[in-house]
């Protein structure tokens, strides 16, 4: 069953200049998934490709400038604050930083405890035993509570995130790049514990990496962005074993082996030259610029999301039984 739909959302954030408008960072450019409950999408891309943008935007942190967004069935689009916020309980996200997200003079059992003050679940006594569930939940002994930020490792910060985002009994959880800064040797750990929390608690995660090999780790499903779009969709294993779209197939060259150390590079070579600006996106396909397969009317024609195999999603021209060019099906099997 769908838990968040999200149709053709986009996100524009203006550029001014002496005050007028001057043009648009097309951030995110009418993406389109769902996301079952109790399942993984994974939404994979480089640095800037609109993942995060996604991500506050579903989370309604942030208003689209169009498109839909459903969660469990209600439109999140119409609401204002007040009516968002029993909806809020329901949906919480885990940053990369975990440090960053928690304030350093605050005790745990304040930290992970807020969004139970917030949403006026519990208070005092009953704060401290919820708080001490929570801690044991997520692998730490419930005496921690005491503690302050600093007195933990980043593996164990993240896990008080993950603890917080908890609290309120949230039925998806958005984690934002939530393993890319932890240590390699701990990443397993923390994605172990998501898959097991998931189990127990039956939650839907947004999984949102520019780690490929993270992403294929937890998701079911896995969306892959390019500046804004998303130009490839499907189950997990096909997008991995087959992948569609050119811009996937470079990433998947790019994970260079099995070594973590080495896969969680930032430095790594995608494709030849850097993405484009989202402020002035190329014409026709967005990657074209990058791609080796690129012809003609790649240069003028933006492809649609088209089925490639039941399930399989990809936006590229190769993909396309009318028009692909001879020489680019060549090329590309
Ligand atoms: P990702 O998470 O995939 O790295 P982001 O969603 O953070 O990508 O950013 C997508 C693009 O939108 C980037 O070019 C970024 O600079 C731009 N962007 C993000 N937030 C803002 C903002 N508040 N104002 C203007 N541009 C933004
Ligand atoms: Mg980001």
């Amino acid at each position: 069953m769908t838990l968040l739909e999200v149709r053709d959302l986009t996100k524009h954030f203006p550029i001014t200049k002496w005050g007028r408008n001057v043009g648009a960072v097309r951030a995110v450019d009418g993406v389109s998934f769902t996301v079952p409950r109790g399942r993984t999408v994974g939404l994979v891309g480089e640095s800037g490709s609109g993942k995060s943008t996604t991500a506050r935007l579903v989370l309604r942190l942030l208003r689209p400038t169009s498109g839909g967004l459903r969660f469990d069935g209600t439109d999140l689009i119409a609401k204002g604050p007040r009516e968002l916020k029993p909806l809020r309980r329901r949906m919480q996200i885990v940053f990369q930083d975990p440090f960053a997200a928690l304030n350093p003079r605050m005790r745990i059992v304040d930290a992970v405890g807020e969004p139970l003050e917030v949403h006026g679940l519990a208070t005092g006594r009953r704060k401290r035993n919820r708080v001490g569930e929570l801690l044991e939940h997520v692998g730490l002994p419930p005496g921690d509570m005491d503690k302050y930020p600093h007195q933990f490792s980043g593996g164990q910060a993240q896990r008080i995130g993950i603890a917080r985002a908890l609290a309120t009994g949230p039925d998806l959880i958005v984690c934002d790049e939530a393993v890319s800064a932890v240590d390699v040797s701990v990443q397993a750990q923390v994605l172990n514990l998501l898959k097991r929390l998931q189990r127990e608690l039956g939650l839907a995660y947004l999984f949102i990496a520019h780690d490929l090999n993270v992403v294929r780790y937890v998701s079911d499903e896995i969306c892959v962005m390019y500046l804004g779009e998303i130009v490839e969709r499907g189950e997990a294993e096909t997008v991995f074993s087959a992948p569609a779209h050119p811009y996937t197939e470079a990433l998947l060259a790019a994970v260079p082996s099995p070594d973590p150390a080495k896969a969680r590079s930032h430095a790594r070579v995608i494709a030849p030259g850097d993405p484009p600006s989202p402020r002035r996106p190329p014409p026709g396909c967005r990657f074209h610029t990058r791609c080796p397969h690129a012809f003609d009317r790649c240069r003028t024609e933006r492809p649609v999301l088209q089925e490639v195999s039941p399930g399989h999603h990809a936006a590229c021209h190769l993909r396309d039984p009318l028009g692909g060019s001879p020489r680019g099906r060549e090329e590309a099997s």
